[in-house]
């Protein structure tokens, strides 16, 4: 199993050849895609054809997750596919304008519930943002786990419990009082379970690296980099 990190900011991302929340997570002919948040199209379609998406799971409706998806519905009329997108349900204009497009065939997925994509098992949970967000465990030959953005919770115990990778909203500095994690969550993750962290959801002016120097098992993500789970 291979995770690529296509886009690692959030709010909005870094200026340049940058992108918000995007990954994208392969083993074998299956890729699945994790968010689409503003410049991850074009550097996903870097990467792979967007034929060979398997299935996209979206976090949570933040536009810095999702926006993307817009400009990926005219690719997909160009080349006549379908792709398959996993998220919670929501009555909102957002959710509408987002999902109902006859080339998305969008599934809503709850907490507690799972699904298969391709050769991968995807299980949900619930996490605890301004919006509704569930993390999703995608087991395979190994197993990762994505959170979404979230505060702290319980609930990340229970996603990771065996699992081989973290890859978690913790970049946000000491002190911060938004609806994410601090980078002392991920340290809390690594020292409680020994489980090996990528840390994501950068805001493109602070750099969580400094705080990571003593722990080899958490790392920044990088965009471009493919990581073997
Ligand atoms: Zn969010």
């Amino acid at each position: 199993m291979k995770l690529t990190v296509i886009g690692k900011y959030g709010p909005y991302a870094r200026s340049g050849n940058h992108a918000a929340s995007c990954y994208l997570v392969s083993e074998g002919d299956t890729n699945l895609v994790m968010d689409m948040g503003p410049g991850a199209f074009s550097r996903l379609t870097d990467i792979i054809d967007p034929r060979d998406i398997t299935a996209i799971f979206i976090s949570h409706l933040h536009y810095d997750h999702t926006s993307d998806l817009l400009a990926m519905r005219y690719r997909l009329e160009e080349l006549n596919t379908k792709v398959r997108i996993y998220s919670l349900r929501e009555d909102t204009p957002w959710f509408s304008l987002l999902f109902d497009h006859p080339l998305i065939e969008h599934i809503p997925v709850g907490a507690g519930q799972s699904v298969k994509a391709g050769s991968l098992t995807l299980r949900f949970y619930e996490m605890k943002h301004t919006v509704p967000c569930l993390a999703v465990r995608v087991e395979g030959e190994k197993t990762l786990v994505y959170t979404g953005d979230t505060l702290y919770n319980e609930n990340i115990y229970e996603a990771i419990r065996g699992a081989n990778l973290l890859l978690s909203d913790t970049s946000k500095p000491l002190g911060f009082d938004g609806p994410h994690m601090n980078v002392g969550y991920a340290k809390e993750f690594n020292e409680r379970t020994g489980i090996r962290i990528l840390s994501t959801h950068l805001n493109p002016d602070y750099d969580p690296a400094p705080e990571f120097e003593n722990y080899p098992d958490i790392e920044v993500a990088q965009e471009g980099k493919t990581y073997e789970i």
